[in-house]
């Protein structure tokens, strides 16, 4: 028996994996010319400018505002559609606290549905069944990259009258049925936090293809300023979610290699999925057809402890991580995070009560058993691949003593 890297036994990886973030002479270059240029806000640069342009065309829409990270713009997105008390907005029960959190800090009420047990995406059937006469948005989210049904999500929203705004912090470049990801909402936000796949350490963006959305959030999120403004003009309430100079510089950077890096993933991810085949206890994140392209933004799967003598997923997350395995749990239920029972919002209006109508017995299943590798580990190359089935395979044998 092999001894376990966590009891001081040799590591199963041999080399590091790709260093994440990634940049190069490319992003300094771009940085250097903010510096020399002199101008370090958005209102007096062009690398803001230039930057929207290039991930609104990305993403095939007409408008893009770069903002100061993924939270804030699914705050101005809630602004923007007018949202507030009384109001409800349905999220899928697991994601990223943003998705639910922001919806309080609109002072509107977050009503979590379930997920899909195979994509970890939003299901449409628990999306319309959440539906009432108060439901003003929904926010699916494209978890770790791959796309929710889109078009069944879009067809319900619309019968119904309710605003889509997708959370594609985890999908940059992805597609829905060979569409982008983001133009399908009437809007669509992302992230550059320092994980993410595309990043300026922190930073957000909000996409839409609806001029009057766009104007009216370019007004919020530049506290209420038109462009050019230079008498103190403030047209509506908004607050400063302005992106800088130097955060576009790197994140034009970062835009020139999304479209290789996401195929790389894609490549590792598929070799990934076919290594992990015959080790019993594991099961990655499924795919559907409409999933066209999935940026694999994590790498997903459930863990079951029971082929692993028990050994709780906490430890099995630590026992990866000493094999030089870098690895997370999911993210929790919302409704499980600790604010989210206290009903304590710290002075926001909106409320929280969990209908015992939205059953999430997938959420509960998966935010328990889940296990996600971040994806600068699919930037390898097809040892890293093997390392880390054999690192998942090394553990299971030695704690069944074999
Ligand atoms: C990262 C993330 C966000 C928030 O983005 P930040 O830039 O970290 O504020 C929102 N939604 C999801 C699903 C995320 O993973």
């Amino acid at each position: 028996m092999t001894k376990l890297a966590i009891s001081n036994g040799e590591k199963t990886k041999t080399k590091a994996f790709p260093k994440w973030p990634y940049s190069n002479e490319r992003e300094l270059e771009l940085v250097g010319e903010v510096f020399s240029e002199g101008n370090w806000w958005r209102m007096a640069g062009d690398k803001v400018k230039t930057f929207e342009k290039s991930f609104a065309a990305l993403h095939d829409v007409k408008y893009c505002i770069g903002v100061t990270n993924g939270t804030h713009a699914i705050e101005l997105a809630l602004a923007t559609l007018g949202i507030g008390p009384g109001d409800e907005v349905i999220v899928p029960a697991v994601t990223f606290i943003s998705t639910g959190s922001s919806v309080i800090y609109a002072n509107a009420t977050p009503v979590l549905v379930d997920i899909d047990p195979e994509t970890f995406c939003m299901l449409p059937e628990a999306f319309e069944k959440a539906i009432t006469p108060n439901t003003k948005a929904v926010i699916p989210v494209h978890m770790a990259g791959h796309a929710c049904d889109m078009e069944k999500i879009c067809a319900i929203a619309k019968k119904h009258g309710i605003k889509v705004i997708e959370d594609a912090a985890h999908a940059h470049g992805g597609q829905c049925s060979n569409k982008m990801l983001g133009s399908y909402g009437d809007m669509a936000i992302f992230s550059f936090q320092n994980g993410k796949i595309m990043t300026c350490g922190e930073g957000g963006a909000l996409i839409t293809d609806n001029e009057e959305l766009y104007q009216r959030a370019y007004l919020i999120h530049g506290v209420g300023r038109p462009d050019g403004d230079r008498i103190y003009e403030h047209k509506v309430l908004g607050s400063n979610y302005r992106m800088n100079e130097f955060s576009a510089a790197i994140l034009i950077a970062q835009q020139e290699r999304l479209e290789d890096m996401n195929k790389k993933r894609h490549e590792n991810a598929l070799l990934l999925d076919s290594l992990l085949q015959d080790i019993e206890g594991i099961t990655p994140q499924g795919r559907k057809d409409y999933a066209t392209l999935i940026t694999h933004y994590m790498y997903m799967f459930y863990y079951d402890s029971n082929y692993f003598n028990g050994l709780s997923r906490k430890d099995f997350v630590d026992y990866l991580i000493a094999e030089g395995i870098p690895a997370f749990i999911s993210f929790p239920v919302l409704s499980e995070t600790t604010f989210f029972k206290n009903n304590d919002f710290n002075g926001h209006l909106g409320k929280f009560e969990q209908s015992a109508l939205n059953d999430l017995s997938n959420s509960k299943i998966i935010a328990e058993n889940v296990v996600w590798l971040p994806h600068y580990t699919l930037l390898g190359d097809n040892q890293d691949m093997t390392e880390i089935a054999q690192a998942i395979k090394k553990i299971q044998d030695a704690v069944n003593n074999k």
